[in-house]
C-alpha cells in the first residue's frame, strides 16, 4: 500500500487547523504516513515528544473507527476532554461511566459520530469484547503506553496482554503501539506479544533538551528543597523523596514557608490521593510532594520542575521521574540533592533483599546513578549513553556544562591513595591508609615494615584530615569501597583502577561553597525570544483558571502555558492573528477567541505595559 500525495498534505492541514501548530515535530510526520499507508508501527518518543498527535491525525484522517488503548482510567477523561477541547469527535469506555452514559456512547458510535474511541484494557479483555467491536468500522488501533505488556518495564500490566488478541481478531487493521520506554528488551516484548508485522520502527532521540539537570550536594534538604522552590514562585513542581514519612515531613517543612504544597503517596486513601492530584492538576497547589508511587498517567504539561531529595532507585526512574516536567517543551529544571548518607540508606535496603537476581539488579542500579551524581561528566551525556545513544559531552544545559558546582581536580592525590592501597594488597582500612600516606610512625607501620613503600609519606605535605576527605570522596564516587566482609578494608573499583593508571582524572567537589544556581524559569525561556508581556500573561492564565473552573476541566486543556505565552508575545487582535498562536486551531479559537481576544484588546488600550 503506498500513501497518496494529499495524505501528507491532508496530515500538515489537520496539525494547522486542529491543534495549532505550524510544523511537525521529528518523527511525527514518518508515523503518520506509515500508519496512513496501512503498515504496523512501533514507535519509542520520550514523554512530551508528541505521541498523542501520531495517533490522532490518523485518526481523524481515516473513514472508520480509531480504538486508543490507555491504561489509565483517570488520564481517559482528561484525553477525551483534550481531544473535544480541539473539535475531534472522541470518547471513552471503562468502569467510571454509568449504564447510560455507556449506552450513550454506543448510540453515538452506531452513528458514526466517534472517531476516536479510548478504551481501558481491562475492558477490552471482558469476554466477547473484542468481538463486539467487530461491528464499528475499526480502521486503526493504537496502544498507548505499551511498555505496560512488558515485565521488563517499569509499569507491568497483566491486562495489557490480552491485547495480544486484537491481531487475530482484526488481522488486517493495522496497529501501532507507543511507549516513552527505551529499552531494547522492552520493545522486543511489545513487538512480539502485540505480533506486529514488520513495523515501522522509530526509535527518537531521548534528549529533553528542555530539561536543565542539576545533582547538588545534599546538605541541608529540606531547608535545600523551600529555597529552590522559593525561587520558582507561582511555577508548578513535584517533589520526590524516597519514603512516605520523609515526604509528609517534606510537604509540612514547605507548608510552613508558605508554599502551597500537597502529598502523595501509596499510604494515602484513594480519594485523598485523587484529590490531592487533581488540585495539583488545577494548578490549586503549586507542588506535590510525592513518593515514586505518583507518576504514570501526570499529564499536566506546565511542570517546571522536578526535586529529587533523595538518590532515585534506579536510571529508567530518575528519567521517567524528571520527565514529567517541560511536557510544554518550555524549560524547566531537574535538581537532585544528593550526599554520601544516600547511598549507605540504599545499601542498607538493598542488604534486605533476598533474591540474590533482584539485588545484583539493584545494586547495578544504584551504582549507575552514583556515578551518574559523582563523575565529572555532562548529566545529559551520561543519561543519553546509559540508554544507548551518544553525546558530545558539552550539552551546556545541566550543572557539569555550566559549572555551577564547583570541582577541583585532586587527580594526583587520589592516585597517591589509591596506589597505597595497591601497594598494601587491598588489604587495610582508612585508617591505616591515611597514615601511610601522610608518613605517621606507628607501630603498625613498623611491623609490616610500611615505612619502606614507595608510597610512604608521600602525601606529607597536606594534613590528615584532607585525605581523608579524599578517601572519602573516592567512596563516593566509587573508586572505592569499604569491604565489610573483611573489616572494612578498603578495595579498589574498576573506575578506581582507571584513575589510579591514568585513563581517568579525578574531581572533588567543593561542597562547601553550595549556591542557588540561576534556574531559568518560563519567564526567561520566553522573554529571549520577544517581548512578552508578563501583566498580560497573568491575565490570560486568570482567565483560563476561570474558564477551567466552570467546564470543570484542568485549565492546560484550555491552553498550555506555552501558548498563553505566545498570546502574550504575538498579542493577537483579531481572529486571523488568533489563529497564529501555537497551539490555537480552529475549534478553540471560536470557542475561546470571544473570550481571549478583548481581554488581550482591554490590556493594549490600557496604556503600555
Ligand atoms: P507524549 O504523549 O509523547 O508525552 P504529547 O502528545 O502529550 O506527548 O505532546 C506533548 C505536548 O507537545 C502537547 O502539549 C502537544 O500538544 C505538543 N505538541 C505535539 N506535537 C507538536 C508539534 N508538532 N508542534 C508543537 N507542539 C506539539
Ligand atoms: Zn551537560
Amino acid at each position: 500500500m503506498s500513501v497518496p500525495g494529499h495524505v501528507k498534505h491532508d496530515a500538515g492541514n489537520i496539525l494547522k487547523s486542529v491543534f495549532g501548530y505550524t510544523s511537525f515535530r521529528d518523527n511525527q510526520e514518518d508515523v503518520i504516513t506509515a500508519i496512513m499507508s496501512g503498515k504496523d508501527v512501533f514507535a519509542a518518543m520520550p514523554t512530551g515528544g508528541g505521541k498523542s498527535l501520531c495517533y490522532q491525525i490518523p485518526g481523524l484522517l481515516f473513514d472508520g473507527l480509531t480504538v486508543i488503548i490507555s491504561p489509565l482510567i483517570a488520564l481517559m477523561k482528561d484525553q477525551v476532554d483534550d481531544a473535544i477541547a480541539k473539535g475531534i469527535p472522541a470518547a471513552f469506555l471503562n468502569s467510571t461511566l454509568t449504564k447510560e452514559e455507556i449506552s450513550g456512547v454506543y448510540a453515538l458510535l452506531h452513528e458514526n459520530h466517534i472517531k476516536l474511541l479510548y478504551l481501558s484494557p481491562e475492558r477490552l479483555a471482558l469476554q466477547g469484547y473484542i468481538e463486539k467491536l467487530k461491528r464499528f468500522n475499526v480502521a486503526f488501533f493504537a496502544i498507548d503506553e505499551a511498555h505496560c505488556l512488558s515485565e521488563w518495564g517499569h509499569d507491568f500490566r497483566p491486562d495489557y496482554l490480552f491485547l495480544s488478541n486484537i491481531r487475530d481478531q482484526f488481522p488486517d487493521v493495522p496497529m501501532a503501539a507507543f511507549t516513552a520506554t527505551a529499552t531494547q528488551k522492552v520493545q522486543d516484548d511489545i513487538i512480539r506479544i502485540l505480533n506486529l508485522r514488520k513495523p515501522f520502527t522509530v526509535r527518537a532521540s531521548f534528549d529533553r533538551k528542555e530539561l536543565q539537570y542539576q545533582v547538588r550536594p545534599k546538605t541541608a534538604v529540606l531547608s535545600q528543597i523551600s529555597a529552590f522552590i522559593k525561587n520558582h514562585p507561582g511555577e508548578s513542581g513535584i517533589v520526590y523523596r524516597i519514603s512516605r514519612k520523609d515526604v509528609e515531613k517534606t510537604a509540612a517543612h514547605l507548608q510552613t514557608r508558605g508554599i502551597k504544597a500537597l502529598h502523595y503517596h501509596a499510604g494515602l486513601t484513594k480519594g485523598e490521593r485523587s484529590k490531592n492530584q487533581e488540585l495539583f492538576n488545577n494548578d490549586e497547589a503549586d507542588v506535590i510532594v510525592a513518593t515514586t508511587a505518583f507518576g504514570m498517567g501526570i499529564h499536566k504539561n506546565n511542570i517546571r520542575y522536578v526535586v529529587h531529595g533523595d538518590l532515585p532507585k534506579s536510571m529508567e526512574g530518575y528519567y521517567q521521574e524528571t520527565g514529567r516536567a517541560g511536557r510544554d517543551g518550555l524549560d524547566s529544571v531537574c535538581v537532585m540533592f544528593f550526599g554520601p548518607g544516600d547511598i549507605a540508606r540504599q545499601q542498607y535496603f538493598i542488604d534486605q533483599i533476598e533474591d540474590p537476581r533482584e539485588q545484583a539488579k539493584c545494586k547495578n542500579n544504584l551504582h549507575s546513578l552514583v556515578r551518574f551524581s559523582t563523575v565529572n561528566v555532562c548529566r545529559r551525556k551520561y543519561i543519553l549513553e546509559y540508554f544507548g545513544q551518544t553525546h558530545d559531552g558539552h550539552c551546556g544545559n545541566c550543572d557539569v556544562c555550566n559549572d555551577t558546582t564547583e570541582k577541583v581536580e585532586a587527580t594526583v592525590d587520589a592516585r597517591k591513595v589509591l596506589s597505597a592501597i595497591a601497594r598494601t594488597s587491598e588489604g587495610f582500612g582508612i585508617n591505616h591508609i591515611i597514615d601511610i600516606v601522610w608518613g605517621a610512625d606507628t607501630e603498625k607501620i613498623r611491623s609490616r615494615n610500611h615505612h619502606e613503600l614507595k608510597t610512604f609519606g608521600i602525601g606529607n605535605d597536606k594534613s590528615k584530615k584532607w585525605w581523608r576527605g579524599i578517601i572519602n570522596e573516592l567512596i563516593g564516587q566509587q573508586a572505592v569501597y569499604q569491604d565489610s566482609d573483611r573489616y572494612n578494608v578498603l578495595c579498589m573499583t574498576e573506575h578506581g583502577r582507571d584513575i589510579l593508571y591514568g585513563k581517568m582524572d579525578f574531581f572533588i567537589s567543593e561542597t562547601a561553597s553550595v549556591k542557588e544556581p540561576d534556574s531559568p524559569s518560563v519567564k526567561d525561556t520566553v522573554d529571549k525570544g520577544g517581548c512578552s508581556d508578563k501583566i498580560l500573561f497573568k491575565l490570560l492564565k486568570e482567565k483560563r483558571t476561570q474558564i477551567a473552573h466552570e467546564n470543570r476541566v484542568p485549565p492546560y486543556i484550555i491552553f498550555s502555558d506555552k501558548t498563553l505565552k505566545d498570546m502574550s508575545l504575538l498579542k493577537p487582535e483579531n481572529a486571523e492573528e488568533f489563529l497564529g498562536v501555537s497551539g490555537v486551531g480552529e475549534k478553540k479559537l471560536e470557542v475561546y477567541g470571544p473570550l481571549f481576544l478583548p481581554l488581550i484588546k482591554a490590556h493594549l488600550e490600557s496604556g503600555p505595559s
